[in-house]
C-alpha cells in the first residue's frame, strides 16, 4: 500500500485541468467544508454534483461555480433525516443516466448533536446524529459503487479527531467518526480489486459553523478557513495519486 506524508497532503497543489471531465457527488456542499471543496473541485475542471439540506444554500454555491466559469453543477437538496432507500437508489440512477459513472465521492455532511456526557444524552438526538454521519453515508456510498466502479473513483469520508480516539462530551459525534473510520477500511479492503480508492480526512479545527457550535468562545481567527483544509480532500480525488487506499488522514 502505498503511504503519503502530512506536507504533501496539506500542501497539494492540483494541476489547472486535474479534474477536467471528473464528476464528483459531494455531500453538504451547501455550507463549511464541502462548500469550499465544491468551489474548489469546480475551478479545477470538475462536474460537482452538489448535495446539501438548504436549496437555497445549494442555489449560492451554484452560481459561484457558474459564475466563475466551472462546468455547470448539479443541484440535489436532499435531507438524510428524511431520505429512505429509495431515494438513494434514484441518486445513483439518475447519475448513471446522466454521466454513466461516479469518479468521485466526497462525504462531508454531518452535524454534531449535543455536547453532553453519555449519561445525559438524548436517545432521539442520539439517533439522528448517528443517521447523518454514518448510516447515511453509507446508504449513499453502497448505491455509488457500480458507479464508481466502472470510474475507478475515489470516496473521501470526512472523519475527526474524535473518531481516533474518544473525547467526554462528544457523544454521539465522536461514536458516529470511529464508525465512518471502520466503514472506510471496510469499504478500502473491499474494493482494492476494483481500484476504487477510499479514504478518510480528519480536517482538523476549521473556522464553520459546526465549529463555532462545538467551540463557541473561541478565537475563531487562529482556526484554517474551509479553502486551506481542501488540499487533502482534492488530493484524493486526483488522478495523478495512483493506488492510495485505506489511508487515515489529517488534512492540517
Ligand atoms: P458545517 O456545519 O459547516 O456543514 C455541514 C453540512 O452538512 C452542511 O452543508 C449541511 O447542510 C449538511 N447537513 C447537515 N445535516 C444534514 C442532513 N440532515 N441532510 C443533508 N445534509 C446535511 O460543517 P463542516 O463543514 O464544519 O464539517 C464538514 C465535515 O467535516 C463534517 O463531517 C464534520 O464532522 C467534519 N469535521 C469538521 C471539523 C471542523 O472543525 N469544522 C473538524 C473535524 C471534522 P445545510 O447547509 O443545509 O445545513
Amino acid at each position: 500500500m502505498t503511504t503519503i506524508d502530512s506536507d504533501t497532503l496539506t500542501q497539494f497543489a492540483p494541476d489547472a485541468n486535474a479534474l477536467h471531465d471528473k464528476v464528483i457527488l459531494i455531500t453538504g456542499a451547501s455550507d463549511g467544508i464541502g462548500k469550499a471543496l465544491a468551489v474548489q473541485a469546480a475551478s479545477f475542471g470538475a462536474t460537482v454534483i452538489l448535495l446539501g439540506r438548504s436549496e437555497k444554500k445549494l442555489s449560492a454555491v451554484y452560481d459561484t461555480i457558474v459564475e466563475s466559469g466551472g462546468p455547470t453543477p448539479v443541484m440535489l437538496p436532499l435531507d438524510f433525516l428524511k431520505a429512505d432507500g429509495g431515494v438513494y437508489l434514484s441518486i445513483a440512477e439518475q447519475i448513471k443516466a446522466d454521466f454513466g459513472r461516479l469518479d468521485g465521492l466526497v462525504h462531508c455532511a454531518g452535524i454534531l448533536g449535543e455536547m453532553t456526557d453519555i449519561e445525559e444524552y438524548d436517545g432521539t438526538i442520539w439517533q439522528q446524529v448517528m443517521h447523518v454521519n454514518t448510516t447515511a453515508p453509507f446508504a449513499l456510498t453502497k448505491v455509488c459503487i457500480p458507479l464508481l466502479k466502472t470510474a475507478k473513483g475515489s470516496v473521501v469520508f470526512a472523519s475527526s479527531s474524535v473518531g481516533r480516539k474518544g473525547r467526554a462530551f462528544w457523544g454521539a459525534y465522536s461514536v458516529s467518526k470511529f464508525a465512518i473510520e471502520g466503514l472506510a477500511q471496510t469499504l478500502a479492503d473491499e474494493l482494492s480489486a476494483s481500484d476504487v480508492r477510499v479514504n478518510a480526512v480528519n480536517p482538523g479545527g476549521t473556522r464553520t459553523n459546526m465549529r463555532l457550535q462545538a467551540y463557541p468562545a473561541e478565537d475563531r481567527t487562529k482556526l484554517k478557513t474551509p479553502d486551506e483544509v481542501t488540499p487533502a480532500f482534492l488530493y484524493f480525488l486526483c488522478d495523478t495519486v495512483g493506488g492510495v487506499t485505506g489511508q487515515s488522514v489529517n488534512a492540517q
